[in-house]
C-alpha cells in the first residue's frame, strides 16, 4: 500500500500563516498586525520587532539559515538576495542568530541591474524592498539549505515602482475604494473593503532533460526554433484530459505536495490538448497572493521537473504546430462581508447592482480593450494571440445566452422583464440522473468570458506574471466605477437614475459583447467594422501604454505615473529585442555549427554512394535525385543563415529603443523565419541517424 498523505497536516507547513501568528504573537501584536491585513496601515517599528522575532524563531526551528526580501522586478519572475540571520560574535566567540523589525519591513537590495527603462541610471543604485504583509512569508528550501522569504514591493530611491507588485497593490485600493461606493449605493453598510480575487489555471509542457539539453533552442530561448512537425500532431485530441502517464503522475504528485506545503491550494490537474502539455490549476485567492503563488507555481514546476529527469517549459508557444500555454486569469470581486459583484443570481434581469457592475466593466473593457491586450502581451504570447488555439489579439466580452438576452431587453426596451434559466438536462438514460444545467454555455474562444460568476481573462501568457493584467483590470473597472458613483451620488431618484445608467452604458458599449467563434476570420471583419483594436504584437501594444487616456486613467488612481508609463514602454522594447536577439543568435549558431555541418556530411555519404553505385554499373538516379535536392536546400540553408547574420548586424546600428524593437518583429523575425524554412525540410530529407538534434516527435512523444 502507497503511504497516506496527510494533506491537512502539510498544507501551510512551510507558511508563516495568520494561525502561527495568532500562536506565537502576543495578543496585542497579533491585533495590530491583523489590523493591517486587513484595512491597511503601517506597523510600528516595535511591533516589527516583535514580529520578525517570532517569524525568525519559527524559521529557525524549521531549519532556516538565511532570510531574503523576495521581489518581482520587471523581468516578469521573482528576485531574491539571502542574507544570514547571523551576527557579530561576542568576546567569547558565541554568536546569537538575529532577525530585526527593521530588517523585516525594509530591505535595500542594489537596485542597478533591474530593468528600470531609464527610471534610474546605473550609478542611481539605491532601491528598496517593502514588506507587503498581506501575503504570507515562507519557507523556500533548495541545495542552499531553507530560507525564509518575505514577499516584497521594489521601489525606487525616488519612490518609483521597479516591480510588478506595487501597482498591483496600488490598484487593489484604487478598487475596492471605488467598488465600495458602488455597493454603499445599494445600501450595502457593511462591507469595509472589497477584494480583488483571482484564480490562474497554469499550462505547461514537460520534456525529457537529456534531450532538452541536445536543443540549444530551448536551452537559450525556452522554444524550438526549428522542426519539423511529427507525423502525429494534437489532431485526434487524445491527449486532452487523457490517462496521465506514470513519470508525468509521479511529477504531478511531487508538484502538489511541493505546492500545499507553501500553502498554494493546488486543486485541478489534467493533461492538455497538445502532447506533453499539461495543466494546473489553485482555488483562488486575494489577488496579490495570486500573483506571488503563481510565481511559486512555475518557479515550483520547474524544480520538481528536474527532480524526475525533466524539463518544464512555461514557454508560450515551445513548439510550432500543436496548442501553446496560456494562463487562464479568473478575476473577480467580492465584498469583505461576502458578496460577490459578479454573482447574477437567478434572475439577473431583477439584480441591479449586478447589472451596474456588468454595465460598469463592460464600459471598462470597451474604453481600454488595447490597455487590457497590452497587459497580457508578452515575447513569447505575440506566436499565440490570433494564431488557431488562443484567443484572438482582438478583446471582446463572451456574455453567454442569458446575459447578452438580459442586455437585448435592456437596450430595446429599457426594461429586463425576465432571465432565461437553463432548464434541466435530460440525460435520456433512466439510471442517470437529469441534471440541471447552467443557464449558459461556454465559449473557448473568447478573450473575455464570463463563466458564472467571474470574467476569464484568456488571453495572458503561460510564462508571464499575472500582475499587469489583474493591476490594469482593477484599474479600469474602478474608474468605471468612479464615474458611475459620481453619477449615482448626485442623483435625486436613484432608481431611475441607475436604471437610465444601465442603459446608457450598455448601448455605448454593446460592440464589445461578441458570443460567436473568436476564431474566425469573419470576426476579424466584423470587429474591424466595429471599430475594435486588433493589435497584432507585443510592441505595437506597448504604445498603448503611454497614450493621454492610459496616462489619465492611471495617474487619476495613484497606480502608475507618467515616468512610470514611459519607463515601463521603454523595458518592453528592450526585453522584445533581446529576446529576439537571443533567439536569432540562437539560430544561426545551431545552423553553423549543427545543421549545416551534419548535412554536409550526409551529402558527402551520398556522394560517395553514387559513386560506388555508378562504378558498380548501377543506375544511380536517385541516389543523384536526392543529392541534388539536398544540396539546394542546403544552400538556401547557407544563403538565409547569411542574410539572418546581416540582419542582426544592421540592429546593431539602431539605437532608439522603439525603433530597434520594431525591426527586431518586421525584419529580423522575418528573416528567422526564412532560415526555419529550409532546415525543416532538409530534416524531413535526410537520415534521421544524422540529424544533429531530438525531433519534435522524440519531444512530444516520448517524455
Ligand atoms: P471553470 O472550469 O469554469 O474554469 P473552475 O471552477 O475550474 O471553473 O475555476 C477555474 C478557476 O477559477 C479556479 O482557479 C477557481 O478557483 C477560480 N475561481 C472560481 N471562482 C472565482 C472567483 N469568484 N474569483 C476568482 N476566481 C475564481
Ligand atoms: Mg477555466
Amino acid at each position: 500500500m502507497s503511504e497516506v498523505l496527510n494533506v491537512e497536516e502539510i498544507f501551510g507547513s512551510k507558511v508563516f500563516t495568520l494561525g502561527k501568528m495568532r500562536e506565537r504573537l502576543p495578543k496585542s501584536v497579533y491585533k495590530e498586525v491583523k489590523k493591517i491585513i486587513d484595512h491597511g496601515g503601517e506597523l510600528s517599528l516595535a511591533t516589527a520587532d516583535v514580529v520578525a522575532k517570532a517569524m525568525k524563531d519559527w524559521a529557525i526551528e524549521n531549519g532556516a539559515t538565511h532570510y531574503t526580501h523576495w521581489f518581482q522586478p520587471l523581468t516578469g519572475i521573482t528576485a531574491e538576495k539571502h542574507d544570514a540571520f547571523v551576527t557579530h560574535p561576542d568576546e567569547y566567540g558565541k554568536m546569537i542568530m538575529e532577525f530585526s523589525g527593521k530588517e523585516l519591513i525594509k530591505g535595500e537590495p542594489d537596485a542597478s541591474s533591474f530593468p528600470s527603462g531609464g527610471l534610474r541610471a546605473t550609478f542611481e543604485a539605491r532601491g528598496y524592498t517593502a514588506w507587503d504583509i498581506t501575503s504570507p512569508a515562507f519557507l523556500k528550501e533548495d541545495a542552499t539549505g531553507v530560507i525564509l522569504c518575505i514577499p516584497t514591493a521594489f521601489c525606487s530611491y525616488k519612490g518609483e515602482a521597479l516591480d510588478k507588485k506595487t501597482p498591483l497593490l496600488r490598484s487593489m485600493e484604487a478598487v475596492s475604494t471605488q467598488a465600495l461606493r458602488i455597493v454603499r449605493l445599494f445600501g450595502n453598510t457593511e462591507a469595509t473593503k472589497v477584494v480583488a480575487s483571482v484564480g490562474p489555471e497554469q499550462e505547461y509542457f514537460l520534456v525529457d532533460r537529456d534531450k532538452y539539453l541536445k536543443r540549444e533552442d530551448l536551452i537559450f530561448a525556452g522554444r524550438t526554433l526549428f522542426g519539423a512537425p511529427a507525423p502525429k500532431g494534437q489532431e485526434l485530441e487524445d491527449h486532452y484530459f487523457g490517462t496521465i502517464r506514470e513519470r508525468i503522475g509521479s511529477f504531478m504528485k511531487d508538484l502538489n505536495i511541493e505546492l500545499w506545503k507553501l500553502g498554494v491550494t493546488a486543486k485541478t490537474q489534467h493533461n492538455e490538448v497538445a502532447p506533453a502539455q499539461h495543466e494546473l490549476a489553485p482555488i483562488y485567492e486575494t489577488a496579490n497572493i495570486a500573483v506571488d503563488h503563481n510565481q511559486l507555481v512555475m518557479e515550483t514546476m520547474k524544480k520538481v521537473a528536474g527532480r524526475h529527469g525533466m524539463t518544464c517549459l512555461l514557454h508560450e508557444k515551445p513548439f510550432a504546430g500543436v496548442n501553446g500555454s496560456g494562463k487562464h486569469n479568473n478575476w473577480s470581486l467580492g465584498t469583505d462581508n461576502g458578496v460577490n459583484l459578479l454573482d447574477p443570481g437567478d434572475t439577473p434581469n431583477e439584480n441591479i447592482q449586478f447589472l451596474l457592475v456588468l454595465a460598469c466593466i463592460l464600459k471598462a473593457v470597451d474604453t481600454h480593450a488595447d490597455l487590457l491586450r497590452q497587459s497580457a502581451s508578452d515575447v513569447g504570447n505575440d506566436h499565440r494571440l490570433g494564431a488557431n488555439e488562443a484567443p484572438p489579439a482582438i478583446i471582446s466580452v463572451f456574455l453567454g445566452e442569458q446575459l447578452e438576452d438580459v442586455v437585448k431587453q435592456l437596450v430595446e426596451t429599457g426594461d429586463a422583464t425576465h432571465s432565461i434559466q437553463g432548464g434541466k438536462l435530460l440525460t435520456g438514460v433512466s439510471t442517470l440522473p437529469d441534471l440541471d444545467k447552467d443557464a449558459t454555455d461556454r465559449n473557448r474562444t473568447s478573450p473575455f468570458a464570463f463563466t458564472g460568476n467571474k470574467f476569464e481573462f484568456r488571453m495572458v501568457g503561460s510564462a508571464d506574471s499575472i500582475a499587469s493584467p489583474n493591476t490594469t483590470l482593477n484599474a479600469i473597472v474602478a474608474e468605471a466605477f468612479c464615474e458611475a458613483a459620481d453619477i449615482l451620488e448626485k442623483a435625486d431618484d436613484f432608481d431611475i437614475a441607475v436604471h437610465d445608467l444601465i442603459k446608457k452604458y450598455l448601448t455605448e458599449h454593446q460592440r464589445i459583447i461578441f458570443n460567436g467563434n473568436g476564431y474566425s476570420e469573419e470576426w476579424v471583419e466584423e470587429a474591424a467594422r466595429r471599430g475594435l483594436p486588433n493589435i497584432k504584437s507585443m510592441v505595437e501594444a506597448s504604445e498603448t501604454l503611454t497614450t493621454e487616456k492610459s496616462i489619465k486613467l492611471f495617474e487619476k488612481f495613484g497606480i502608475f505615473t507618467k515616468a512610470e508609463l514611459e519607463s515601463r514602454e521603454e523595458v518592453l522594447y528592450e526585453t522584445y529585442s533581446k529576446t529576439i536577439n537571443i533567439e536569432a543568435l540562437t539560430m544561426v549558431d545551431m545552423a553553423k555549427k549543427q545543421y549545416i555541418p551534419a548535412v554536409m556530411e550526409y551529402t558527402r555519404t551520398l556522394a560517395d554512394t553514387v559513386l560506388a553505385v555508378k562504378s558498380a554499373g548501377a543506375d544511380a538516379t536517385v541516389q543523384t535525385t536526392v543529392l541534388k535536392s539536398i544540396s539546394e536546400k542546403l544552400a538556401e540553408t547557407q544563403a538565409a543563415e547569411t542574410a539572418l547574420e546581416d540582419k542582426l548586424a544592421e540592429a546593431a546600428g539602431i539605437e532608439d529603443p522603439k525603433k530597434l524593437a520594431f525591426f527586431y518583429k518586421d525584419v529580423v523575425h522575418t528573416a528567422m523565419d526564412d532560415l526555419r524554412t529550409p532546415v525543416d525540410e532538409l530534416e524531413m530529407m535526410v537520415d534521421k541517424k544524422v540529424w544533429p538534434v531530438p525531433t519534435y516527435g522524440d519531444l512530444i512523444f516520448e517524455v
